[in-house]
């Protein structure tokens, strides 16, 4: 089966908002085992959505289109579809009825405009929308099929998997091979080294695709296998994961849907371990990313952004003089953070970031990009050195990512190996 993706929006194609949609919801197809033929964006403009959508039917048996579903003027998809094939539209009154109780529940004015959220092309079937006003339809043409889901890209991620690869799978059932996946995330490693480092496993002999998905700041390796039996395609997933950790088992921090955030916190609450977080050049990233982990209140004590030198001699005790000989930015600053907000905050683990995140601020021996976590527990303390090579955002997130995996190595004992 081959599929098409069509996204609208004058925000996509006058370059105001990046076309996200459209690479998750190839990623979905292609997680499927589907190949995508097309991808395409128009404007809110119904004869271009109509000679766009022309186009990717004459090369695609189905194709997602997301965007112009809204209650106002410009959201014109609906429409422009029912025109195209000559088809009147109705209202779906359990859509009007979830539309109009979602209203209330937020305590949102309802004005009639919204109702046009719930009027489909005829023929059409809804896909429920769980976190959303706007529902979304499947609708045929002969042996294609072809479904609509609102533009919002947090609408879209659940819309995919739970309405539309469903409808899509049972279209085109008797296509429907058992298939596996498994997501491998690694860091802190170039793609070109993982390609090399997999350069000798024969993917193909053992009946599994890999995709490489770089994804700042890390990469993910999808294996794929689509066999007659569920059985069977977990089993060649297993043979070639086995292939994979081999060969970058130090650089591999989570699979699947874990992030490194979720695997910290549930290892921190499982050991009833509490942390204490000292951040300089992450400005507090650090915090905000496992701030996002519902229940961080039970691990996470405290933390302290120590931006200037003085913050960091006031808030965590670290002395003058360490600063000034050995510098803001150094192993002995770093350390001395981590156990000045592990003692602050009487907590079982210290942590701390201290570096330069750039552009300016570098010198011949402390260039951009050079940071210092540390690790303390009280009767041991760890320090790294990194030497990042980013812009200052990238920087910041790949300091963050660095800290949060030296947590992980600390909880499992691998920090002490090293
Ligand atoms: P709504 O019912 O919320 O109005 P809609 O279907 O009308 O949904 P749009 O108005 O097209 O959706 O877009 C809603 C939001 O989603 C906008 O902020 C838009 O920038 C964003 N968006 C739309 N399409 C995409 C896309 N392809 N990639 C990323 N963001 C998108
Ligand atoms: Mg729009």
């Amino acid at each position: 089966m081959k599929t098409g993706i069509l996204t609208i929006g004058n925000e996509l194609i006058s370059g105001k908002t990046r076309d996200t949609n459209a690479s998750f919801v190839a990623r979905e197809l292609y997680l499927q085992g589907w190949q995508v033929s097309v991808i395409m964006s128009v404007g809110d403009d119904e004869n271009d959505i109509k000679s766009g959508l022309d186009h990717i039917l004459s090369l695609s048996d189905a194709v997602v289109i997301t965007g112009g579903l809204g209650p106002t003027v410009d959201d014109i998809t609906t429409a422009a579809l029912a025109h195209a094939f000559s088809l009147n539209l109705y209202t779906d009154v359990t859509a009007l009825k979830h539309l109009k109780e979602r209203f209330q529940k937020y305590r949102l004015p309802w004005t009639e405009n919204n109702a046009k959220q719930a009027v489909f092309p005829e023929g059409s079937e809804t896909i429920l929308n769980p976190v959303g006003t706007a529902w979304g339809f499947t609708l045929k043409r002969g042996r294609k099929i072809i479904a609509v889901i609102p533009g919002v890209p947090a609408e879209v991620k659940r819309m995919v998997p739970e309405g539309v690869i469903p409808a899509f799978r049972k279209e085109f059932a008797q296509e429907a091979l058992a298939i596996a996946h498994r997501t491998i995330r690694l860091s802190g490693i170039t793609e070109a080294r993982v390609d090399e480092a997999l350069a000798d496993v024969d993917f193909d002999a053992l009946g599994v695709t890999i995709g490489f998905y770089p994804d700042f700041p890390e990469i993910q390796i999808v294996l794929s296998a689509r066999c007659s039996s569920d059985t069977e395609a977990l089993e060649k997933i297993k043979k070639a994961e086995v292939q994979v950790t081999a060969r970058l088992r130090h650089y591999i921090f989570a699979y699947d849907q874990e992030t490194i955030e979720s695997i910290v916190a549930s290892s921190l609450t499982n050991k009833g371990l509490t942390v204490a977080i000292a951040e300089s050049c992450t400005g507090g990233l650090i915090t905000d990313r496992l701030t996002n982990i519902p229940g961080s209140s039970s691990f996470l004590e405290r933390s302290v952004i120590a931006y200037s030198n003085q913050a960091k001699t006031d808030l965590l005790g670290v002395p003058e003089e360490i600063l000034k000989s050995f510098g803001a930015v150094s192993e002995q600053a770093a350390i001395l953070m981590a156990q000045g907000v592990r003692t602050s905050g009487k907590t079982d683990i210290g942590v701390a970031v201290t570096g330069i995140a750039g552009p300016t601020g570098g010198s011949d021996e402390k260039p951009v990009g050079t940071v210092f976590i540390a690790l303390t527990d009280g009767s041991k303390s760890f320090c790294r050195h990194y030497s990042f090579r980013w812009d200052r955002r990238r920087n910041k997130i790949i300091a963050s990512q660095a800290t949060l995996i030296m947590l992980k190595r600390y909880l499992t004992g691998e920090l002490e190996h090293e």
